[in-house]
């Protein structure tokens, strides 16, 4: 070992003792002739003295230090003077005075220090990532995201699950997304697809009877990011026999309950609570709801049936919907101007037509531009269906279900935290159960899966799925932390008739649903258990626990949102063999863009 002790470790027990330490230049303040150096390794940071009196060598090589070059120092571990304790560090108490000192290594100018207050640019971070590694942020968000790993293994490991491997090199998963490629060297003109998820593998390990797997699995999906997303990412993927949704949900109850009290010393009750989709949807407009604070949605498509609101009254009448949201207390706080803003965003965010508006007076009166347009009794049901007090905004939507839902979600959303209607390190745990099977592709009358092609529906809606698959629900649960996914599964099919009909009601026809999954149909009639899962993603449940709102800051080496490396410079051009030997030619590029 170069060192006997690290940069967090010496205290007042050590006082007098020599030792040696290693570590990085974390700063250095320069007092008359003494020099102070904060040296830093990932367990602390100690206070380290040069004295006048020192070797002359040690002082001349100690005026050359700059910040970050990475020394080995020995000495002697001292007391600090009287009121110079720093109570915030494990060292605080003493100071390392250097009898001797040796450049490991230099370092250049840096284009940041770990140690400066501002976070640097994120480019800048992304490119010298070994810099921004050393940032104390990082450090404990990646030891957290550690620890949150070792709980859900140890949890799991408790709980009898065995932790399996799948292959990387695969053939495609339908996920939903796009698959990223691999091409085959051997198979020329053939591809292996990087696993969406270990989802068909899983299915297959308790249909050879392990019973109950898990694995830390890296998936991939080429799709365009959002800010939550990355192209590649981790999941807890966990798979059981002989389970029905209800046993796959206590189980990640249970794993929740250890991880809140184990990460964050939080006493949570079990069991979460649980929306269905439907209430979800009608109460909050989406199906990962926030629930740490209410303002629910309102539906008053009765009431504007009959008022004399031409916009209220057209919409219920054709079928749509006129739902609101009180926004409690916030009427002087939202003058006419960001009304306006509001009003803006729901249009050009949410392709609504409008946004209406009351205002509840001192005297219990609905102001509103449009309120000459109700009769006293539509303003007093009004009221009192949506439980108006005096100081209280009314925000209402008329237009058909989906812009409500997207509009008010959206308004809800940012209400809640503009308005501080929470403390936003509360964590709040909830599941969202029976999402339908099915939803319809946009402008056709095809169907596509709501999860994945292999969930259950529910016993009771086995019957429906000829002769009505919109109404069918299915076996699937979503589990959401503070209005963010952070998981979700399903009961899978077992039978292979009702997969190969669900695959028919994708539009798989027999020979193509052979042609991708014939394995799987195979493989489910050779004694196929009842089983299902889920997945959790471990970047945004380390983003939750860690109160972070960037996933990128989760994970070690992200990618950009055009899913680039910013400090390999992945993905990149190859050598013109490399393609030759895969028997690729490339016919469009854009290597000379800039990422
Ligand atoms: N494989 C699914 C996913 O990655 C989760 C599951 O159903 O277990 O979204």
């Amino acid at each position: 070992m170069l060192r006997t002790h690290t940069c967090g470790e010496l205290n007042k027990e050590h006082i007098g003792q020599t030792a040696t330490l290693c570590g990085w230049v974390d700063s250095i303040r320069d007092f008359g002739g003494v020099t102070f150096i904060d040296l830093r390794d990932r367990y602390g940071r100690t206070q380290v003295v040069f004295n006048p009196d020192a070797r002359s060598e040690v002082i001349e090589l100690a005026s050359k230090l700059r910040n970050e070059h990475v020394i080995k120092v020995e000495g002697i571990v001292r007391q600090r003077p009287d009121g110079q304790f720093n109570h915030k560090l494990s060292t605080g108490e003493i100071e390392f005075v250097v009898n001797d000192l040796q450049v490991l290594n230099e370092c250049k100018t840096p284009p940041f220090v770990p140690g400066q207050k501002d976070v640097p640019g994120e480019d800048l971070r992304l490119k010298h990532r070994y810099l921004d590694l050393r940032r104390e942020k990082m450090l404990q968000t990646l030891q957290l995201r550690s620890r949150i790993i070792k709980t859900m293994r140890d949890y799991c490991a408790d709980n009898d699950f065995i932790d399996i491997e799948t292959p990387i090199l695969g053939r495609s998963t339908p996920e939903g997304a796009r698959d990223y490629l691999v091409p085959s060297r051997v198979f020329k003109g053939k591809f292996y697809a990087l696993p969406q998820s270990p989802q068909i593998y899983k299915q297959i390990m308790m249909i050879a009877g392990y019973d109950r797997y898990i694995q830390v699995a890296r998936c991939f999906r080429d799709e365009d990011l959002r800010a939550d997303r990355q192209p590649e990412f981790t999941q807890l993927d966990l798979e059981m026999s002989f389970v029905d949704s209800d046993d796959v949900i206590g189980m990640i109850d249970g794993l929740m309950k250890r991880l809140a009290k184990d990460i964050l010393g939080l006493d949570i009750q079990l069991p979460l609570p649980r929306l269905t989709y439907d209430e979800a949807m009608a109460r909050y407009g989406h199906d990962a709801p926030d629930l740490r604070f209410g303002m629910q949605i309102v539906d008053c498509t009765e009431i504007a049936r009959d008022c004399g609101f031409g916009v209220f009254k057209s919409t219920a009448e054709s079928g749509n919907f006129v739902r609101g949201i009180n926004a409690s207390g916030a009427a002087s706080k939202f003058s006419r101007k960001r009304i306006d803003e509001l009003t803006a965003i729901v249009k050009d965010d949410f392709g609504a037509k409008g946004l209406a508006w009351f205002r509840c007076e001192e005297d219990g009166t609905l102001f509103s531009p449009v309120a000459k347009f109700f009769s006293e009794e539509h303003l007093a049901e009004i009221k009192s269906k949506m439980d108006a007090q005096p100081g209280d905004l009314l925000l209402f939507i008329a237009d058909t279900w989906e812009v409500s839902c997207k509009s008010l979600y959206g308004i809800r959303k940012r209400m809640g935290a503009e308005l501080e209607l929470y403390d936003p390190s509360q964590m709040h745990f909830s599941w969202i159960v029976e999402f339908p099977m099915f939803e319809q592709v946009a402008e056709s009358d095809q169907w596509s899966a709501m999860h994945h092609p292999f969930t259950a529906p529910r016993d009771q809606d086995l019957k429906d799925l000829d002769s009505d698959p919109g109404k069918t629900r299915a076996k699937a649960y979503d589990l959401i932390i503070n209005g963010y996914e952070a998981g979700g599964g399903t009961i899978r099919i077992h039978d292979s008739g009702i997969q190969q009909k669900v695959f028919g009601l994708l539009g798989l026809d027999a020979e193509s649903a052979q042609e991708r999954f014939g394995f799987l149909l195979d493989a489910l009639k050779y004694g196929a258990p009842p089983h299902g899962g889920i997945a959790l993603g471990i970047d945004r449940v380390v983003m939750l626990f860690a109160g972070l709102d960037n996933i990128r800051d989760c994970i070690a080496f992200p990618k950009t949102q055009k899913a680039y490396d910013m400090m390999t410079e992945a993905p990149n051009l190859v050598e013109p063999i490399q393609l030759e030997d895969l028997g690729i030619k490339v016919s469009k590029t854009n290597a000379n863009s800039s990422p």
